[in-house]
């Protein structure tokens, strides 16, 4: 249930960089999710609909781009990105290194944010 801060959060931000570029309204907005933020794209279209009632950002077309955690190899020290849906049905560990198949760890901090990367407006 982090969805509703987030776009709170997203909302003022999104009106603030409107401002900013003297845009009256808002067509587009290009979101970052980290994979393990916790936040679910499906929640935030339904709570922004809601929310940005009234705003600039009012019937605005969200875009996701999802960002994956990342881990890092103990055993050769590669850096890779932890995608558990595209190894379901691969047999293959997602925690695994392509390059060797030792056993990542996951790299702290990665993967858990959710920004707003860029808007589109007129
Ligand atoms: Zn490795």
């Amino acid at each position: 249930m982090h969805e509703l801060p987030f776009v709170i959060k997203l909302l003022g931000e999104a009106e603030e960089t409107a401002r900013r570029e003297n845009l009256a309204r808002i067509s587009r907005l290009r979101l970052r999710i980290g994979e393990l933020s916790g936040i679910e794209p499906e929640c935030v279209k339904l709570y922004f609909e809601t929310a940005s009632e009234g705003t600039a950002a009012e019937g605005a077309l969200l875009d996701f781009c999802v960002e994956p955690a990342k881990l890092r190899c103990e055993a050769c020290g590669t850096e890779y990105d932890f995608l558990p849906g595209h190894t379901v049905g691969s047999g293959r560990d997602p925690f695994s290194c392509p390059a060797c198949g030792g056993s990542g760890t996951l790299i702290k901090g990665t993967g858990t944010e959710a920004s707003l990367e860029s808007l589109e407006g007129e």
